[in-house]
């Protein structure tokens, strides 16, 4: 914490004289140094001095006398501040009666003291020059000191920063890292970018008050917050103010960032300048958490693409299936299809000793369709046969269109009979009605050849081959009509 104009000076005065603690008191009420008062704390011993010495860390100077409980108790005491207590910020002022006791030269080389006068030389001007000068030395050396731990902790925080990796949690950590660099609590923070266009602001990141300033940027950027971050673009440097302070970072990516801190007390000289160092170090981790978020992104977008285009092969996969097993004209199976299901049905009747039935449907003299009503016609004749073939069939038969006219029709689960009377059924539906073509009455007939699997056909190719001479007898004997093969 920063000692605030109020605070006085802590300085121990250690003497078995009380007389001199009265004297000492008398020339230094009045004295006032950077506005802050003097508080004497009074010792008679060096035991007694050391005991307030531990419990009081921040005392700025001590006035010590040589000789007391023993000869040298002071010059003891000066060892156990040094050495033991460990402090080396506290200025030193051995005072003695009889300077033969302690030859000067000697202990001033021999000991860490600042100063060393003979009682009787510390006439209220000197006594007073030597203890402004001695906290003058002391306001160095605590500067310094603070420097030096808050340069440590940025060394060390930095190296954690690095470790986040998105924008919200590293702005949380530099309020946490900033809360132990600088004595002045800050307790919120805001960083903010500049578009290089517009000039206009993007909160990137907020922590303490300003948590939820990305989503809410209108109302985290009130015109104190603005006013310094602006300023901070425009001076490129840090800007200080009396509610709080904008840091000031150039990202090695080119980017310009400014961080609104909030703190209790304004930045004194020593805080700026940490708070300089802090930022010019964290400028790299900082690019390196926006890199890692751009990357995320990146990422997530790759991700989002490559599952469009999956979907999209997806699609034009099933499209390709359709395509490479339907009849386009019909919608039936193709013949390949066909052969796959067949194959898979004959393996089943195989392995269960079930039946399985095929037949072949040829329409009879379909050129002439043609040639007489129009290819057109031809195509809805075709589509028509279809239609009447499948309402005559079992949801679990297949129908597959084989060729040109020509058309076949597999029976799971079905024997010769079975087979024939469907077959019967097709070819009686086909002939009973013409079909309604291009707005014509279009007579037709079929031929069929049926053939039921037998057990010691290795594949159905053989019981197509005997469908087939049925359905070629079936032509030779007059057409319109099913033969067995
Ligand atoms: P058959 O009674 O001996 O079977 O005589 P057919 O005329 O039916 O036999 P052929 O094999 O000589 O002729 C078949 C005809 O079927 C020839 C062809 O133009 C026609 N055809 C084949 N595919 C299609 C098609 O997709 N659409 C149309 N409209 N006609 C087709
Ligand atoms: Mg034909
Ligand atoms: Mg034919």
């Amino acid at each position: 914490m920063a000692a605030s104009e109020a605070d006085p000076w802590l300085v121990l005065v250690v003497d078995d004289e009380p007389e001199v603690h009265a004297v000492t008191r008398l020339v230094l009420t009045r004295l006032r140094y950077r506005g802050r008062p003097l508080k004497l704390l009074n010792c008679l011993s060096a035991a007694d001095a050391e005991r307030v010495l531990r419990e009081t860390p921040d005392i700025a100077i001590i006035l010590l006398d040589v000789v007391m409980e023993t000869e040298d108790a002071g010059l003891r005491l000066v060892r156990t501040i040094r050495e033991e207590i460990g402090n080396q910020a506290i200025r030193i002022i051995l005072r003695t009666g009889q300077p033969g006791q302690a030859p000067e030269e000697d202990v001033v080389l021999a000991y860490d003291i600042n100063d060393y006068k003979g009682k009787s030389e510390l006439t209220s001007q000197k006594l007073f020059t030597s203890v402004v000068a001695a906290l003058r030395a002391y306001t160095d050396i605590v500067a310094l000191e603070t420097n030096r731990r808050g340069l440590q902790q940025i060394i060390q925080s930095t190296d954690r920063l690095f470790e986040l990796r998105s924008m919200q949690q590293f702005a949380a950590g530099v309020l946490t890292q900033l809360s132990g660099v600088l004595r002045v609590k800050p307790d919120a923070i805001l960083c903010a970018q500049r578009e290089p266009e517009s000039g206009a602001l993007t909160v990137l990141a907020g922590a303490g008050r300003y948590a939820d300033a990305v989503d809410n940027p209108d109302a985290a950027l009130n015109p104190t917050v603005v006013a310094g971050i602006s300023e901070a673009f425009r001076s490129k440097r840090g800007v200080y103010g009396p509610d709080g302070s904008t840091l000031y970072i150039r990202v090695p990516d080119g980017h310009e960032v400014a961080a609104w801190i909030h703190t209790d007390r304004p930045l004194d000289g020593v805080d700026r300048a940490l708070v300089e160092v802090f930022a010019s170090k964290i400028a790299i981790s900082f690019s390196n958490v926006s890199l890692y978020e751009r990357l995320r992104e990146a990422n997530e977008t790759l991700e989002l693409r490559v599952a469009e285009r999956t979907r999209a092969l997806e699609e034009a996969n099933a499209r390709l299936n359709r395509l490479a097993t339907l009849d386009p004209l019909t919608g039936v199976w193709n013949r390949r299809r066909f052969l796959e299901l067949a194959g898979a049905e004959l393996g089943r009747a195989r392995r269960y000793g079930r039946h399985l039935g095929i037949f072949l449907l040829d329409l009879d003299r379909f050129k002439l369709v043609n040639d007489t009503y129009g290819h057109a016609a031809g195509d809805e004749v075709l589509r028509t046969v279809v239609k009447r073939t499948r309402e005559a069939l079992r949801a679990s038969d297949h129908i597959a269109r084989f060729g040109g006219e020509e058309f076949v029709v597999l029976l799971p689960e079905t024997d010769e009979e079975g087979t024939s009377i469907v077959a019967e059924r097709v070819r009686a539906s086909l002939a009973q009605t013409p079909v309604l073509a291009e707005g014509r009455a279009v007579p037709i007939t079929g031929s069929i050849g049926v053939a039921n699997w037998l057990p010691d056909e290795a594949s159905i190719e053989q019981t197509l081959r005997r469908a087939d001479s049925a359905l070629y007898a079936a032509k030779q004997a007059g057409r319109d009509r099913v033969e067995r093969g």
